[in-house]
């Protein structure tokens, strides 16, 4: 459940809620908004009934809301109805601000085709720089990543460029290197819901982007968000980035349906990665002109100066070139919705 407070409530009267709580054997997670504040309840509140009447007539107490849904913070009513922006470095993501575009290669492989990349997508517009350090492959013979050596070139382009760097962390283990060098942390696919990994980033106050896994249904992908959220870290961009369906012509269903509705659920923002949705770079243009039609908050797209030579997702990555024309062509489709790019 939620408990909304009245304006004007004082301190005295939040702690009385919040100790009504705990003495139940809950915890209470306060959101201060400018107008309101909002109280989560957090813990199996439904075998809960009598304290749901005991708050509802607390002094301060302007309603109790009872939540049907298994996830509570991440909840648009946790957060007033109203969109989160989550900072990354001086760039806000989400409430209808800029629409985001992260721009950078799969993965990081020579000095020099991390900088060019940096240099070209900053001129056409990225406001973020992402690259693989730490690659999550299907074939364990498959190029995996320079590690440490990639996270220290893309801190060299940041500094360079000026554009906060997203990078992937895969296991705990890699949480505090990842974090030395990068501005936010990419919890991958494949990982949405390593639960232990999810709890290490909720522990940290750094910017996360929560990918879906390619079998995860909206709700569970919330879930997993609801794991870091609780933790502490309420700094959490979701992805939609393609499931597993029975077409095969594309590598995943990008499923754009996500955008609307996660936008309905969630007061968190939303981006899509065209180029993991559907493996051919052909289509990402297409789509990442659907996903900002249907209200994404933002876009993560892949792009290599040389994809024929890329060691990870040749065909799925746009040229500078195309990144441009994409760029451009995003605008006019932005400004027709009401955004801006
Ligand atoms: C990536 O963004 O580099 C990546 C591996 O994506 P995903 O986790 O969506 O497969
Ligand atoms: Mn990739």
């Amino acid at each position: 459940m939620i408990v909304v407070m009245s304006l004007g409530h004082t301190r005295a009267m939040r702690d009385a809620v919040t100790r009504k709580v705990e003495g139940a054997g809950l915890r209470c997670h306060v959101s201060e908004g400018v107008e309101r504040t909002v109280i989560g309840v957090v813990g199996d509140s439904h075998t809960k009934e009598s304290l749901y009447s005991s708050l509802e007539a607390m002094a301060g107490v302007e309603s109790v809301v009872r939540i049907l849904q298994p996830y509570k913070l991440v909840a648009r009513e946790f957060h007033g109805g109203r969109d989160t922006t989550v900072w990354v470095g001086d760039v806000a993501i989400g409430n209808g601000g800029r629409v985001v575009v992260i721009a950078g290669p799969c993965s990081v492989e020579t000095r020099d085709q991390l900088m060019q990349t940096a240099r070209a997508v900053k001129l056409a517009g990225a406001k973020l720089l992402r690259g693989g350090a730490f690659k999550p492959r299907t074939s364990p013979y498959s190029f995996q990543g320079l590690e440490e050596e990639a996270l220290k070139i893309l801190a060299e382009a940041r500094d360079e460029t000026g554009l906060p760097v997203v990078t992937e962390a895969m296991d705990v283990r890699q949480m505090d290197m990842v974090m030395k060098y990068a501005d936010m942390i990419q919890i991958g696919a494949r990982n949405m819901q390593n639960y232990p990994l999810l709890r290490e980033v909720g522990r940290t106050r750094h910017p996360a982007m929560l990918k879906r896994g390619p079998s995860a249904t909206i709700e569970e992908l919330l879930l997993a968000a609801e794991y870091i959220i609780a933790e502490g870290n309420p700094h959490v961009v979701l992805c939609e980035r393609g499931i597993r369906t029975f077409e095969n012509y594309t590598r995943y269903t990008l499923d754009l349906n996500a955008v609307p509705v996660l936008k309905s659920l969630t007061h968190l923002p939303v981006l899509v990665d065209p180029c993991h949705g559907t493996g051919k770079w052909k289509l990402v243009t297409p789509m990442a002109r659907a996903a900002v039609a249907a209200g994404a908050d933002g876009l993560m797209v892949e792009v290599h100066p040389e994809p024929d030579k890329a060691l990870s997702d040749g065909p799925q990555q746009l040229t500078p070139e195309n990144f441009l024309i994409m760029m451009q062509e995003l605008d006019a489709v932005a400004l027709a919705v009401g955004r801006r790019v």
